[in-house]
């Protein structure tokens, strides 16, 4: 009894203490507290395009509930405020706060910016969710960043995307020769190399240039996209795996000033909720592509296929050649692909006894 007594006098002193610095002088944390802040965020997709395009809605929800209100993010699609290829200018400059989109994207400006989205025959989002927050990538990339006076967050992952859609079967490295296929950036020089021809096109083009023969074959995401945009409807052949995009990284960024602007506790929500948005959306695609698979496959017979072994081994030998070309003369680029490879090769060890192996197991008759 007397014990709580002590405890009940104890916390209505704290209460009238806090009461105390309430009605008397405000002190400063008093009015980081009670101020709203007002963000705007940019990203390079469609407004709430699935998978993609939620992730900057899901932070600006996550953000504002965790904040009760005092951090609110208005989300605008691309073309809303400023074209898809224009958000890493607007975040930089400070027209905007944040951004959401692909850091491959950026690779004009800022050669090591591939790494941190995908890298031909890379790492898969398990393996680049253990470089970026504890194999050294993240300070890396924020390093590679700061002179944008951008900091870098990763903002989800699509985990290991699909080959893509051809109208005519591959059977070997000869079906390749003049292959018009949209696969963009580094993807597309190597498979240019192996004796096709990459288009780059936008994702909604893909559609009418499928259809009207402008293009051969093309690669978009996964199921669930690919299946939102009708590709079944325009090519026969679904191949895989994503040799390409082993687990495609999003990003969010912040701009630097408007980021020091924020009280400590509503920097660690934008950080924690980036943390949470990214793995959502690997949880959203591992669930939803299982789904879009079979609606493919056992409704709209689509044919699956595994791309030919010569053809995978082909372009994993020009992956590695064209990685180097792409890093050589890049400080920046080169520290970044060393300490990338260097995880590579540590993790692949791991995972050849965990997690391939596990998976194995699971076909053993
Ligand atoms: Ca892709």
């Amino acid at each position: 009894m007397k014990k709580h007594l002590f405890l009940l006098f104890i916390s209505f002193t704290l209460i009238s203490c806090n009461q105390g610095t309430e009605n008397t002088t405000p002190n400063s944390t008093d009015v980081e507290s009670k101020k709203i802040y007002k963000w705007t965020m940019v990203t390079t997709w469609a407004k709430n395009f699935p998978g993609l395009g939620m992730a900057a809605e899901n932070l600006s929800q996550y953000v504002n509930e965790m904040s009760n209100g005092r951090l609110q993010i208005k989300v605008y699609g691309q073309g809303e405020l400023v074209p898809s290829f224009g958000v890493f200018d607007a975040v930089s400059q400070g027209n905007v706060e944040l951004g959401h989109g692909a850091s491959y994207y950026w690779t004009g400006k800022l050669k090591s910016s591939q790494f941190f989205t995908a890298v031909p025959f890379g790492l898969t989002a398990q393996e680049m969710n253990g470089w970026l927050h504890y194999g050294g990538g993240l300070e890396l990339w924020e390093e590679a960043y700061a002179p944008f006076n951008l900091i870098p967050l990763a903002g989800g992952n699509t985990g290991v995307q699909m080959a893509g859609w051809f109208k005519k079967e591959i059977n070997s490295l000869e079906d390749m020769r003049g292959l018009k296929m949209r696969i963009p950036g580094l993807a597309g020089e190597i498979f240019t190399r192996a004796g096709a021809e990459a288009v780059q096109l936008p994702g909604n083009e893909i559609f009418l240039s499928l259809q009207q023969g402008v293009i051969d074959a093309a690669e978009w995401v996964g199921p669930y996209n690919d299946l939102t945009f009708g590709l079944h409807q325009v090519a026969k052949y679904y191949y895989y795996p994503g040799w390409h995009e082993p687990g495609s990284t999003l990003e969010i960024i912040v701009n630097k000033e408007a980021f020091a602007s924020l009280p400590a506790d509503l920097q660690a929500i934008v950080r924690y909720a980036a943390r949470a948005v990214n793995q959502e959306m690997l949880d959203e695609y591992t669930a939803r592509n299982n789904q879009a698979l079979r609606e493919l496959v056992d409704k709209h017979n689509v044919e699956l296929r595994k791309l030919p072994d010569d053809v995978l081994i082909k372009l994993r030998t020009i992956s590695a050649e064209v990685l180097q070309e792409f890093i050589e003369g890049d400080e920046m680029a080169e520290k970044i692909y060393a300490s990338y490879n260097k995880f590579k090769k540590e993790v692949t060890a791991y995972h050849e006894i965990s997690e391939k192996a596990f998976i194995e197991t699971r076909d053993l008759e």
